[in-house]
């Protein structure tokens, strides 16, 4: 094996982290560097024992869990996130590699952020606080917000850490236990986590299982003893969790795909704006995390008025960055997770230029024997009922309308089964207001592209999802339940 350049978890490779110990199941699980294609370490793959030993440990330890007081639940989220700063620089390599999201512009901001969502709810664990009813003299109503009990989260591979640390959070924050699946692509960094929190949660309050979706991400969503699923992934695997959930009316919350809108008004491509316009289209895009976020804004709608002054630009902005090994500082845009992602990719853009799509920038992309380096992409010539426009693609393709009519472009751009996210680009403020009533999206961003903030609710509608995160009122509706209690003080 090459040398490393960048630090392996010790104990998190046996993979399994359940009552407070490491556990190694008999089967292994590769993991590979999706830029190098090579083998980075084998950990271990849970399966249904597993799970059945995690569960047992969770609930065996909520009660006790439940019963601290929720400044010293925070306290322990605000510990291990100041851990994780600490070693933000290696975690970071260490997610760049298993990941293929590249150091500079992704992987040390997502260290960063999960620091930053785990003390976000280390403050804010104490703001689980109930309501009192005015029931008259002699009579005590009052609710309080109790753990829903043992959690089941399971997250994929595209930020594994910062959602990672979201489900973590929410979950520890308000007294739950928890078993956390990461994905079988980008399981280090959280195991990495796991270690640096191995010593602070008691032992069966925070666990983890590695393994495959089939085997473990199947035991846990459908486990008697779990009360809640969490997942982030995709909508197919999202529907199949919400079935087995049904079946024993556990709680779910999914956070699962998008297709969302990016809007030009040409006042947004006025002489002093149209640069930052064309960069909040490319942040918007997610090319420099290889499109692979489900808040992309994939669906570029460009009035036609400032077409040819603003897709010059986010064509040469997209080009301009720089596609190579996530690990190398001088890098924008890393690798593709693994090669059926890649496939996918190069199939969607293939059957869109087969269709009649031209490139304003980019190419079909050929399969590689390299890392799995994806072309920033921009297609223009699209019909809005192609499945390029329809689907989520999760690579870097932007497809690109030109519009004329308002009301056609908000019916186009809510025409979708999605609604995650949406940007908008205007300097008017009527138009502002008009369109963030007009699209259908758990989260609208006005002249920016940015990421999911600490203390936001972020959530989708229609098929993107059920429930919100980064917030404590999330945590507080999707993680608790309203315990009414009545007094008769004078009966
Ligand atoms: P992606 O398509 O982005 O890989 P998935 O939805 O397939 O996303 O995977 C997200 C997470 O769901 C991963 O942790 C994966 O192991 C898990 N997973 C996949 N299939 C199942 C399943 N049948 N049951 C439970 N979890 C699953």
């Amino acid at each position: 094996m090459a040398i490393l350049d960048f630090e392996l978890p010790t104990d998190g490779l046996a993979g399994c982290l359940i009552d407070g110990a490491w556990v190694r199941p008999t089967a292994s699980l590769p993991i590979e560097n999706p830029s190098r294609r090579d083998v980075i370490c084998e950990i271990g793959r849970g399966g249904a024992a597993e799970i059945d030993a995690a569960v047992a440990a969770a609930r065996k330890a909520q009660k006790a869990w439940a019963a601290r007081p929720a400044s010293e639940r925070g306290a322990m989220l605000t510990e291990l996130g100041n851990r994780l700063a600490a070693h933000g620089e290696t975690v970071a390599r260490l997610l760049a590699a298993e990941t293929g999201n590249a150091i500079k512009t992704q992987s040390r901001g997502e260290a960063a952020g999960a620091a930053g969502v785990l003390k976000y709810y280390g403050g804010v664990a104490v703001e689980q606080k109930g309501e009192t009813l005015p029931l008259g003299p002699g009579m005590i109503s009052y609710t309080t917000r109790e753990p829903l009990g043992v959690v089941g989260s399971i997250i994929p591979w595209n930020s594994p850490l910062q959602l990672g640390a979201v489900k973590i959070s929410m979950a520890l924050a308000v007294g739950n236990c928890l078993i956390l699946k990461p994905a079988e692509d980008a399981p280090l960094a959280i195991l990495r986590l796991a270690e640096l929190a191995a010593d602070i949660f008691p032992p069966g309050v925070f666990n983890v299982v590695t393994g495959t979706g089939e085997e473990a991400g199947a035991a846990l969503a459908n486990h008697p003893g779990v009360d809640k699923i969490s997942f982030t992934g995709s909508s197919e695997i999202g529907k199949l969790i919400s079935h087995a959930a049904a079946d024993r009316v556990a709680k779910v919350t999914l956070e699962l795909g998008g297709k969302s809108p990016c809007i030009i008004f040409p006042d947004a491509c006025a002489p002093d704006r149209i640069e930052a316009t064309a960069q909040g289209v490319v942040n918007a895009m997610r090319f420099a995390r290889q499109g692979q976020s489900c808040t992309a804004g994939s669906r570029l709608f460009v009035h036609e008025s400032v077409w040819d002054d603003l897709m010059p630009l986010v064509s040469e902005k997209a080009a301009a960055m720089t596609v190579g090994d996530a690990l190398d500082d001088s890098v924008d845009i890393g690798a593709v997770i693994n090669e059926e992602r890649y496939a996918e990719i190069c199939r969607y853009v293939a059957e869109a230029e087969s269709q009649g799509a031209s490139f304003l920038t980019g190419e079909t992309p050929r399969e590689t024997d390299g890392g799995f380096y994806p072309i920033p992409t921009i297609l223009k010539g699209i019909d809005n009922s192609w499945r390029i426009a329809r689907e989520e693609v999760f690579g870097p393709v932007l497809v690109a309308l030109p519009w004329r009519d308002e009301a056609e472009m908000i019916a186009q751009a809510n025409n979708t089964h999605y609604g995650l996210a949406a940007f908008i680009f205007a300097r008017d403020a009527a138009t502002i207001a008009r369109m963030t009533r007009a699209i259908d999206a758990g989260w609208i961003q006005v002249n920016q592209g940015g990421g999911q903030i600490p203390g936001m609710s972020y959530g989708g509608i229609k098929q993107s999802g059920v429930g919100s995160e980064y917030s404590i009122e999330g945590a507080l509706e999707a993680y608790t339940f309203r315990k009414s209690v009545t007094i008769a003080v004078e009966p």
